[in-house]
This record gives C-alpha cells, structure tokens and sequence, in this order.
C-alpha cells in the first residue's frame, strides 16, 4: 500500500468526525456514517483532485484535506446565517468539495435561468427546478426540488435548511465519499429498520445520514425531540 493512500484514510475519518461534530450531529449511527464515508472517499477524491489540478495523488490529497478543512469549519456558520453574500462563500466552499455534482448543477441553473424559469438560493444551497412531484435530492450545493416542493419560484426554509445538511455533509466528507456511503451503507441500513431507502420512520430509524436533517423539517416529531435534547435552551 503506497504511503499517501495510508494517509488519506485517517483525513478523511478526522473530516467525517469534524463535521459531525461542527454539525452537530447527535446520534452515534450517523456520526459513524460521517466517519465512514470520509473514510472511503479520501481516496477516489484525491485522484479526482489530482486529474483537475494537474497533479499527483499526494498533491490530490493535500487538496482534498484543505479543501475539507474549509468545508468542516465555514458552511455551519454561513448558511446559518440569512446573508445571501455568507451563502454564496460557503456555496463556494461546498463546489470545491463536490466539483462533479455541483458543476453539473450550477450549469442546470444558469440554462433555467436563460429560459426565464425560477432559480430559488438558501442557506449555501441553489435550488433548480425538477418537474413534477414532490421529491427534492441535494446534489452538492445544488438541490433538485419536484414542482410540489417549489410553491412560488422558492422552497420553503426548513426544507432548504433539512437539504442545505446534506450538502454539509459533501463539504465535510466530499461528494463522492458522501454518495457512495449513502447509497451502500444508509440505504440498506434504513430498508433493514423498515423505512425507504432515503427516508426515516414514524419511529425516527431509517437511513442515519437523515437524522440530523430530518431535525429541521420535523418529519417524523421524534427528530424533532432528538434536536431538543442536543440543543439546550
Ligand atoms: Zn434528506
């Protein structure tokens, strides 16, 4: 095993561990899942720094930990805030850690805007819209919102927060680690405790990457209650 891919394993666990912890993640299932898909992704995403920049695989993982450095420590600050000027700076921050998705998405919004169509932007998050239904997936900073999640030409706030934790997870992590780790680890952890793949049940189990998330849309209330126990008053 070559000595930089030794070391990508533990940044990307310590990045997963950063932004559980910046996020305030509060359940031991999804801080694990946070640390795994650091893990795993370290490595893929170096690769896929180092053949945008030019470079090595080290010098692929120096980005990939400055980068995650950045998006543990800014984007829960800024998109906490309502600035839209803090939004696009850690908007900026999440691109740099989901470089595939996030591109892809940007260039759906500059097309919807060309066609005069609405392009919603919360909480580090542009949000596109998707046609019919009434499903929204976070692409890196970019969220795709059905027709029945886009009342108005916006989404409403605690959906755009519950999405903008998601796209969090892509600045901590890095898209790749994120989207592997949801589809092949919390997918299957959430059919085995009977809920959809992408979803929690009534009970507050499912896939554990939505716990946190789900604190903010309140679906179902006991992830609610899993917020007021991490967040004293
Ligand atoms: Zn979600």
């Amino acid at each position: 095993m070559s000595p930089w891919y030794m070391l990508a394993v533990p940044i990307g666990a310590a990045l997963g561990a950063g932004g559980a912890l910046t996020n305030r993640v509060h359940t031991w299932d999804e801080r694990l899942l946070w640390v795994l898909g650091g893990s795993l992704g370290a490595a893929p995403a170096s690769y896929l720094y180092a053949a945008l920049a030019g470079t090595g695989p080290l010098g692929g993982l120096a980005i990939y930990a400055a980068t995650g450095i950045l998006g543990v420590t800014l984007p829960p600050r800024l998109d906490a805030r309502t600035r839209r000027d803090l939004w696009a700076l850690s908007a900026v921050v999440k691109w740099l850690r989901s470089p595939l998705t996030t591109t892809f998405g940007v260039a759906a919004a500059i097309a919807c805007r060309a066609r005069g169509r609405p392009v919603d932007f919360q909480a580090g998050m542009i949000f596109v819209p998707a046609g019919k239904g009434a499903s929204v997936l976070a692409l890196g900073a970019v969220g795709w919102a059905q027709h029945g999640r886009f009342a108005g030409g916006c989404v409403a706030r605690p959906l755009a927060c519950h999405e903008a934790v998601h796209s969090r997870t892509v600045a901590a992590i890095g898209e790749l680690g994120f989207y592997f780790t949801y589809v092949l680890v919390g997918a299957p952890w959430a059919v085995i405790q009977g809920a959809d793949w992408n979803n929690l049940s009534r009970d507050g189990l499912g896939n554990p990457f939505e716990k946190t998330a789900h604190t903010f849309t309140g679906d179902p209330p006991v992830a609610v209650e899993a917020r007021r126990r991490r967040l004293p008053a």
